[in-house]
């Protein structure tokens, strides 16, 4: 006989960034919440850029107060083409003066911030944080049971997969998925450096891709500290795996024209391989997919986790007004899957074409990429409504819709 199982409202699954988030947002609504995964705090070099619509969300979850000691705020971001294109094209400065907001959003290294997420979430009330993984899914009457893999059971009317993008929740609920490899690895690394970055973020695109350094508070003996993203081929990537820590640090100063003076590394490295995926649905029954998860694409403008803190807006807000309507919350997804498919479409599709068009050497793309610039550069509002899409893309559900169209 198997042993008797726990009870809860919703089981998040996965304790990344976005899981703990979730578990968090979705406690300070009142379910009843167990997340669980490994946490991951090894620090490998990579941050994350939160924009100014997920700094408000954050702020409206009272968060923000308990992680903004860890972040860096960026002010402005510079596009510096240094790919050898054949017509000119300009550099365009996207700065928060522009939009008239004090900054565009702040960069936080990505092992703290899930570091101080889980001690938020474990202070939490209505929220316990778990560190078991997921091995299977088994319908019950009104319920879902998930099981561990350590043979424990909870029952759960909904259970949230947020468990990255070998998602096991996206497995066992058969929900498919499409992924793409891109001919690049993505070096990352915290680099201190000689001069200040004056709270700007600097992307140099080249060829195989941006390399991207983004402001980071200061460390230890590191006054003026930013950390790297450096999109190359896979080859380049080996090899500088190799390199002397201080070998590597000089070819970056190369790389970014020397415009911060001297470089050293500050910690280890990290290297990802490139690649996309979209899944065929966002929900299945008791289900509902956010993060990594639910979507995944190259670094290039700094979209993944921004673009999961809006799932979860929207999912809370779906599952909110569901419980206000009096309807069982793991039937009522259809909202959620409605309000986020267009966003995660648009930022999936839009990476896509950004990285291969740095890709192609093709000089009718060459020519797009150079008017698009060019236009983006000189003509404000463009410019500006390009940063509004960009750092403040989404406006809540405010009138979800009512249970008779539930799922
Ligand atoms: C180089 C790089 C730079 C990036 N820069 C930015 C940026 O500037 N801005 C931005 O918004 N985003 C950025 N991103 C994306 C961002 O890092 C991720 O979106 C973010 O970390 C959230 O990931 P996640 O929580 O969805 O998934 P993950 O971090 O992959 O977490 C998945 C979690 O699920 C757990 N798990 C897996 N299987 C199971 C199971 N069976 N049971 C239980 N738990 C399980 C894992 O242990 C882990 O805790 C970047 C990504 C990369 C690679």
């Amino acid at each position: 006989m198997s042993p008797a199982a726990d009870e809860t409202d919703i089981l998040v699954v996965g304790a990344g960034a976005a899981g703990l988030s979730a578990g968090v947002a979705l406690a300070r609504a009142d379910f009843q919440v167990i997340a669980s995964g490994a946490l991951d705090t090894v620090g490998n070099g990579r941050t994350v850029a939160l924009f100014e619509g997920s700094l408000r969300f954050l702020r409206a979850l009272e968060l923000w107060p308990k992680l903004a000691d860890l972040a860096a705020k960026i002010e402005a971001i510079e596009m510096i083409d240094a790919s050898g294109a054949r017509i000119p094209i300009p550099r365009i400065l996207f700065s928060a003066a522009d939009v008239g907001l004090p900054a565009l959003g702040a960069n936080i290294e990505t092992d703290r911030l899930v570091g101080r997420l889980a001690e938020i979430a474990r202070e939490t009330p209505n929220l316990r944080l778990e560190t078991e993984m997921l091995t299977d899914i088994s319908r019950e009457d009104k319920r879902l049971r998930a099981t561990f893999a350590s043979g424990r059971n909870v029952n759960v009317k909904l259970i949230v997969g947020a468990d990255g993008q070998r998602s096991t929740v996206r497995a066992k609920a058969r929900i498919g998925a499409r992924r793409w490899t891109y001919p690049q690895v993505a070096v990352t690394a915290l680099a201190a450096h000689a001069k200040p970055h004056n709270d700007k973020s600097v992307e140099f695109h080249t060829r195989n891709g941006p390399c991207t350094l983004v402001p980071l508070i200061a460390g230890e003996g590191a006054p003026h500290r930013s950390s790297l993203v450096w999109l190359m081929t896979t080859r380049e990537a080996a090899r500088r795996r190799n390199l002397a820590s201080d070998a590597l640090a000089s070819e970056i100063e190369r790389e970014v024209d020397g415009i911060f003076g001297n470089m050293r590394l500050d910690g280890p490295c990290g290297f990802f391989p490139m690649s996309g995926m979209r899944v065929t649905r966002l929900t299945a029954h008791r289900i509902a997919l956010l993060g990594e998860a639910a979507h995944a694409f190259p670094p290039l403008a700094a979209q993944g986790l921004n673009l999961s803190l809006r799932d979860i807006g929207a999912l809370v807000e779906c599952l909110v007004e569901a419980r206000r309507c009096g309807a069982d919350i793991g039937l009522a997804l259809r909202p959620y899957a409605d309000a986020r498919r267009p966003d995660i479409a648009l930022r999936t599709n839009g990476i896509d074409v950004l990285n291969r068009s740095l890709l192609s050497d093709f000089l009718p793309v060459e020519v797009a990429r150079g008017l698009g610039s060019l236009a983006f550069a000189t003509i404000g509002p463009l410019r500006r409504a390009l940063i509004r899409e960009g750092i403040l893309p989404y406006e809540p559900m405010h009138n979800p819709p009512r249970p008779a169209r539930l799922q």
